[in-house]
């Protein structure tokens, strides 16, 4: 088990993530000139779509200088293809209005309820769904989980909490200890699995206090990051990575399959590879959840099985996430 001044040596001095996460770059055009591209500032949309450009400059900083197919930067610059209106882009893509059973709880699937513990995020990824989901008003969180935990502790068939959002760990550590304690008290959980994508985006908020708060607790722990394309991992991302397993989490990733970030057979199997490296397993790879504004990052079905069959044929085995589409109202994540 990780000791906290073991912790400590792995974080960077000075690191404050809450400092750093104020500090994201949210102007289109500051970020079009800290990667060199100030000449492309005509295509930015004239308005933000309703959903305002948020990365970090940790993130940032990781961007090809020059490039404006970056995989990264792709992921979070607003597009003038964002204000297309396409057919069967909604606005409640998977469903998730529908599957309530109290504030902050998705219970869809059998043994599994998932928390919307927050509604913010470090990063705005501009294919989310959250761009339309009405998180303000469902956090799990609000009211000290009292509701949320309630519904968990009356159902002995849920054995895993999931915390989702938006993002679980945008939440101070004082307030996961609180979650931490009113799980104390509920015997069929065993297991937590937290969502996020902040070791990834903003690696500094793996930071001493939320390793020592992982690490003590009593249940079997599983991390599921975000990444999708190889070039997001660096150094501080290996670190944030080896404090979670160290604490004795499970690292597993998600992806998006993404047009023009990570659909092709080579990016996904260097993605596959990377993640290993840094201690992670590759699990879903999603088609994209068919929200309002992100038409342009689809991958149609032909070309995802034929990519999924690519790699399959390269990787081994366990390095092969399985392609996956959530539907609304089904028992699972759908396989393709
Ligand atoms: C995706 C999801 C889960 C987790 O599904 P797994 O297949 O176990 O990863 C659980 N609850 C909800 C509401 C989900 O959307
Ligand atoms: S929920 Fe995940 S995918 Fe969506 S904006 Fe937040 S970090 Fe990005």
């Amino acid at each position: 088990m990780i000791t906290a001044s073991h912790a400590a040596r792995l974080l960077p001095p000075g690191s404050d993530w809450r400092a750093l996460w104020r500090d994201a770059i949210t102007d289109p055009h500051e970020l079009l000139a800290a990667v060199g591209l100030e000449h492309l500032a005509g295509r930015l949309p004239p308005d933000d779509a309703g959903f305002a450009l948020r990365v970090p400059r940790g993130f940032v900083a990781r961007m090809r200088r020059g490039d404006a197919a970056d995989p990264l930067l792709l992921q979070v610059m607003p597009q003038l293809a964002e204000l297309d209106r396409v057919d069967g882009f909604g606005t409640d893509a998977v469903g998730d209005l529908a599957a309530r059973p109290a504030q902050g709880v998705l219970h869809k699937y059998q043994g599994r309820a998932l928390l919307i513990a927050s509604g913010s995020c470090a990063v705005n990824c501009r294919y989310c769904f959250r761009r339309h989901f009405p998180y303000g008003e469902e956090m799990a969180a609000a009211g000290q989980w009292r509701k949320a935990l309630e519904h968990v502790r009356q159902d002995a068939s849920i054995s895993e909490l999931i915390l989702s959002g938006g993002d679980p760990l945008a939440l101070a550590t004082g307030k996961l200890e609180e979650l931490g304690r009113g799980l104390a008290g509920i015997p069929h959980v065993i297991r937590l699995r937290i969502h996020t994508r902040l070791p990834v985006v903003l690696p500094e908020r793996i930071d001493e206090s939320f390793v020592r708060w992982l690490a003590g607790l009593p249940l079997q722990k599983v991390v599921v990051l975000h990444a999708n394309h190889a070039n997001e991992f660096d150094a501080g991302v290996d670190a944030a990575c080896a404090r979670l397993r160290e604490a004795g989490a499970t690292l597993l990733n998600q992806s998006v399959l993404l047009r023009g970030v990570n659909d092709d057979a080579d990016t996904l199997a260097t993605l596959s590879e990377r993640l290993f490296a840094a201690g992670v397993l590759p699990y879903y790879l999603h088609q994209l959840d068919r929200v309002q504004g992100a038409a342009h990052f689809e991958v149609d079905d032909a070309r995802a099985l034929a990519l999924a069959e690519a790699i399959r044929h390269r990787l081994p085995g366990y390095l092969v996430p399985k392609l996956v589409r959530e539907v609304g109202g089904e028992a699972s994540k759908r396989p393709l």
